[in-house]
């Protein structure tokens, strides 16, 4: 893994020829700090003022594929013109169109009803929070005591089981978040694939940046065939061939882009 900005000249020169890009990235902690209560995530005015920027340039086509609920993820960014992926991608809105998995909306009332059981076999814990995103649930431990992430596990697993041995639901898990979804074959890297073919953005070169888990399904469709973009400290556990320590490093980042094809 080699950080981006070491590899600019010869990255810069990858992306001029290029010509297009389609330009994606994660929210929380990629595009804005992770904070202890997602609802109090904010970007920074700098990113504020670059993703409008990058939407408006014709050599840009700009994304966001987020865990949160699409109407969330929205109302969080309030930029226009760019593409919107909600739920992991279940849920995406592009310019023209807005696109639900069927499969997904059919598990939606199970998870409202698990999600009634959680809240009561959770009650005990202070700083568990489970949060209603409505194709999808997740229960948020971020601010609990560390002593109750196993049992806060273990009672999550349990209520859901046999939803899961049923193949009704979905579990994952990212940073303190544990995450029920449909039992549905279907990640941020299929969002990816299937924006690309809807959009006909064949002729784009994908760049993925995001700092969890669940972004690593993006790395991996794209491969080769697209710059994927760790955000954190290098890490050998992610497959992506660059990344950016932090936040502030992917401003930089998209100032750099504009820069590109400014003149
Ligand atoms: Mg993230």
């Amino acid at each position: 893994m080699q950080h981006l900005f070491e590899d600019w000249p010869h990255l810069s020169q990858v992306f001029k020829t290029a010509g297009q890009i389609l330009l994606l990235a994660d929210f929380d902690g990629t595009l804005a700090p992770i904070v202890a209560r997602p609802e109090l995530a904010e970007m920074s005015g700098r990113m504020k003022l670059f993703l409008p920027h990058l939407a408006k340039n014709s050599h840009f086509t700009v994304g966001i594929l987020s865990g949160r609920s699409l109407s969330n993820l929205k109302r969080k960014v309030d930029v226009k013109g760019l593409i919107y992926a909600g739920n992991h991608g279940l849920e995406i809105e592009t310019p023209n169109e807005t696109y639900i998995h069927p499969k997904a909306i059919e598990a939606s009332k199970l998870i409202r009803k698990v999600k009634r059981e959680l809240i009561t076999n959770l009650s005990p814990f202070e700083g568990v929070f489970v949060e209603d995103k409505g194709l999808t649930l997740s229960v948020h431990y971020r601010l609990a005591v560390s002593e109750d992430s196993i049992k806060i596990k273990r009672i999550f697993s349990d209520t859901v089981r046999s939803y899961i041995e049923k193949g009704l639901l979905k579990q994952t898990e990212g940073k303190k978040v544990l995450e029920l979804r449909p039992p549905i074959d279907w990640n941020k890297g299929s969002a990816v694939l299937w924006l690309i073919e809807v959009l006909n953005l064949k002729n784009s070169l994908p760049i993925y940046m995001g700092d969890d888990k669940t972004d690593e399904d993006v790395f991996k469709v794209l491969g080769t065939g697209g710059v994927s973009v760790f955000i954190g400290e290098a890490s050998a556990s992610s497959r992506a061939v660059y990344y950016l320590r932090d936040v502030s490093e992917v401003e930089k980042f998209f100032e750099k882009m504009e820069g590109l094809f400014d003149k």
